[in-house]
This record gives C-alpha cells, structure tokens and sequence, in this order.
C-alpha cells in the first residue's frame, strides 16, 4: 500500500522552492537591515509554555495544538507559533542582562489543527520577527516598517494595512462588561462560538468571521470608548510615526487577534488577492508575556508573516529565473570525448559554474534532447574529433550559435556569459 503525506502538510517540491527561498532571502535582507538578528529556537517545547503565553480559552490553544506525552509523560507540543518559544530563550539565556534592544528574526515550520484549504494547512511556514526592550511607540512603528518594506519590496498585490488599539489589560478590564452586556442582548444572534466566547474571551466575538455575527456586532459599543488617556496618547504616537514615514494604515477597531498576549498596538496585513484566507502577516504588542513566562518586566513587540501565503501571492514577474538560464549542459560523447568532458564538467563546477549532464546518454543527439528538456542556455559539445582539435564546441541553445573553445580555457570562455550562482 502506498503511504501518503499528512492532510494539511505539503511536500515544497523543486519546482517552488527557488520562489521561497527568493522570499527568505529578502525577509532575511530587510530583517538584518533593520537590526534583527536570526534565531532558531525548537519546533516542540512543553505545553504549558503555549497555554501561559498564548492563553487557555484561544482558538489556539483549545482546539489546534498537537499535543502528545513523551516518554516520562510531559506532554509536549508541536509549536502553533514563534514568539513563545522566543520568549523562552530570551528569559532562558538571560538576554535581559545583555545590552536592549535585543531584536531577533526567525523562520520554520509552524503546526496547527485547522480545517485544510488553499492557503491553510496543518504545518505552514511563517517569518516572525520579535523585538524586547523597548517601550516606546517608534519600535512598534519600526516592527511595521519593516513588514511593510518586505511586503512592498515583494511586490505583493492589494496590501492593507489594518491596525487598532488595544489599550493596557485595565482598559480591557473596563471595557469587557460594557462588552458583555451589549453581546448577551444579541445572544439569540451569535454562532455557537461566540456564545461561548462571551464567557471566556468576549473580545474575539468581534473577530469573527461568520456574517450573522458581523452584523450583530456591528453596533457593539467600541474598545477605543473605554480607553485610558495614557493607552490613547500611545497609540496616536503610533499612527504619527506611521504618517511620517507614508505607511498608509486603516483603523479597525474590530481588530482584536486571536492570541491573549498583546497590548497597545495590534496590527495585521490583509489583501483581497487570497480569497477566505486573507491575512497575509500580523503582529502587535505584547509587553506582559515575558514577565508572564517568568521572565523580567519587558517591553516587546513582533509580527509574524506566512510563507505559504506570501508565496501564493508573489508575481510571476518577480520570481527568480528558472535555473536553467545560468547553467551549462556538457555533452561529452565518444571514448576520449566522455572522458575528457568528465573532467571539464568537474572544472566548471570547482569555478562555480553550474553544470549538468546526464550520464545515460551515449549520443550528441541524446545530449541535445536533455539539454533542451532541462532548458539550459548553453551546452558544451566534447566529441572525439573535438579533443584531437583540442577544442569544445560551445551552442547557445536559443539562437542556435556555435563557437569553438579551447579545451583549455573552458573555464574563463563560459564565465563571462553566465553569471555564477
Ligand atoms: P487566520 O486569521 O488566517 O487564522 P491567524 O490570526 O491565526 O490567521 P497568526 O497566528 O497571526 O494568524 O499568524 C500569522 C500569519 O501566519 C497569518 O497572517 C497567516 O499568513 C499565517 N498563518 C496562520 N495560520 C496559518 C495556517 N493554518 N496555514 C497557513 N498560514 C497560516
Ligand atoms: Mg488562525
């Protein structure tokens, strides 16, 4: 019987992978242009570190995880996200006791227990980046340049930009009853979910995404109502550092993300190009979570970006050229032809040049064939007349022009044409 992939977990097959490694390269690029630097922290870690930091009555944490004992009967998961592992090795390492900021950039494999579809799978990729130490609004303002810097060098198409206040926990604290009441008047109106939610996280009610829901709380009184002067005046230094560097924002003061540790800024990059799945990167403020996790009082802010979805959305125009464009095809037939293309093909590839060449063939025109079914721009033809001439014959696979090389200077005739890579 054959034995098949995970439902929800793709394969990244050849063919797409230049596309995502075109994608880490510039996360990686503006990540370090901005001063954050790589971490890689594990994909599994104890369990409680996810229910503490990313809440026990979220989505998350009370249906997605994948949870299992070890051995000795700890249980462990899966990671569903980057910033409490992170969070973990900041406070694990001490890196408080380091120079602040300490700004780290991760990238890997995240897991969740969704219902699969395009642009949402069970293992997914995301690029995250979090930032400690500073409290003030200009890191938060930093963290979205930098995710809208990649996102726009990308190109990606119809990007918005949505973004609300979430105040500190007091001003949550005075806004959930004012919250609570309105919802339990539109009870009778609310999924299932939600009529759970107005118990253990009423804030989500005004997530969600079914439309009966939408509509009942599109009236709902506003977090922004209940705002402390202190939460109000951070979050305009915010939209201001934002005008000043043109990041074009929208409001949305139903924005209120599904994870319980974030405060003050929350944010989410939305484009209308995914169809259902439109989230494209999101982040915000979450200055509790380190002290929560055990760790000293400490300022932070992050994002997170899915590949999956990113690379979903990437313009044909900017993926990388196919491979083929910088790589030589050596067509070594004959006795001596083969033996002297074997070594040539071994030179080519010591100088950096990419070189192929399919052993099975015996024939220049079997070579030809592969060459062209590879798409390489040029194939070097080493026959045995060719090595008694101490030549090869060099053909552009495009316009069909040949020109001789010498044997000996292979190297240094075919790197001027293609750019090593
Ligand atoms: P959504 O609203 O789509 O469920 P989310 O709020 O759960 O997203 P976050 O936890 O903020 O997402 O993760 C940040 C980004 O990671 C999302 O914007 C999205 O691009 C990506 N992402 C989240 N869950 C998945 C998934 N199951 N499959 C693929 N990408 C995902
Ligand atoms: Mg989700």
């Amino acid at each position: 019987m054959m034995i098949k992939g995970i439902k929800g977990v793709k394969d990244l097959l050849p063919e797409e992978a230049p596309r995502w490694r075109f994608i880490e390269d510039k996360a990686r690029h503006w990540a370090t242009t901005f001063g954050f630097q790589e971490i890689r922290v594990p994909i599994f870690e104890v369990t409680t570190l996810f229910a503490r930091s990313i809440g026990a009555s979220t989505d998350i944490v009370e249906k997605e995880m994948y949870t299992f004992q070890d051995r000795d009967g700890t249980s462990l998961t899966l990671r569903p996200e980057g910033t409490a592992g992170t969070v973990r090795a900041y406070i694990e390492h001490n890196r408080a006791a380091d120079p602040l900021p300490q700004k780290y950039f991760y990238f890997g494999p995240m897991f969740r227990h969704e219902r699969p579809q395009a642009g949402r799978l069970r293992q997914f990729h995301q690029f995250g980046v979090e930032s400690f130490g500073m409290a003030d609004p200009r890191a938060d303002v930093e963290a979205i340049a930098l995710l809208w810097q990649l996102l726009s060098d990308l190109t990606l198409p119809a990007l918005t930009l949505e973004i609300n206040n979430l105040g500190y926990t007091s001003d949550r604290e005075t806004y959930k009853p004012v919250l609570v009441s309105y919802l339990q008047q539109q009870l009778s109106k609310l999924c299932a979910n939600c009529q759970r939610r107005i118990e253990t996280n009423p804030l989500r009610v005004l997530d969600c995404k079914v439309p009966d829901c939408r509509a009942a709380t599109e009236a709902a009184p506003k977090l922004a109502e209940s705002m402390s002067d202190k939460a109000r005046t951070y979050f305009d230094a915010v939209l201001k550092g934002l005008d000043s560097l043109d990041i074009p924002y929208h409001l949305n003061h139903r924005l209120v993300r599904g994870l319980d540790y974030y405060c003050l800024t929350t944010f989410e990059v939305t484009t209308t190009s995914l169809g259902a799945q439109n989230a494209v990167g999101a982040g915000g403020r979450y200055d509790g979570l380190v002290e929560t996790l055990g760790g000293p009082p400490t300022p932070a802010v992050g994002f997170a970006v899915g590949i999956e979805r990113v690379s979903m959305m990437l313009p044909e125009s900017q993926a990388p050229p196919p491979a083929g464009d910088r790589t030589v095809y050596v067509a070594a037939f004959g006795d001596q032809g083969a033996s002297v293309g074997f070594s040539v093909l071994q030179d080519l590839r010591r100088s950096g040049i990419r070189a192929v060449v399919d052993f099975r063939s015996g024939t220049l025109k079997a070579h030809l064939r592969q060459a062209d079914r590879l798409k390489c721009r040029y194939t070097l033809m080493i026959g045995d007349d060719e090595v008694t001439k101490g030549l090869a014959l060099l053909r552009n696979m495009e316009t069909k022009g040949q020109s001789d090389v010498p044997l000996s200077a292979v190297v240094a005739s075919i790197k001027p044409l293609i750019s090593p890579s």
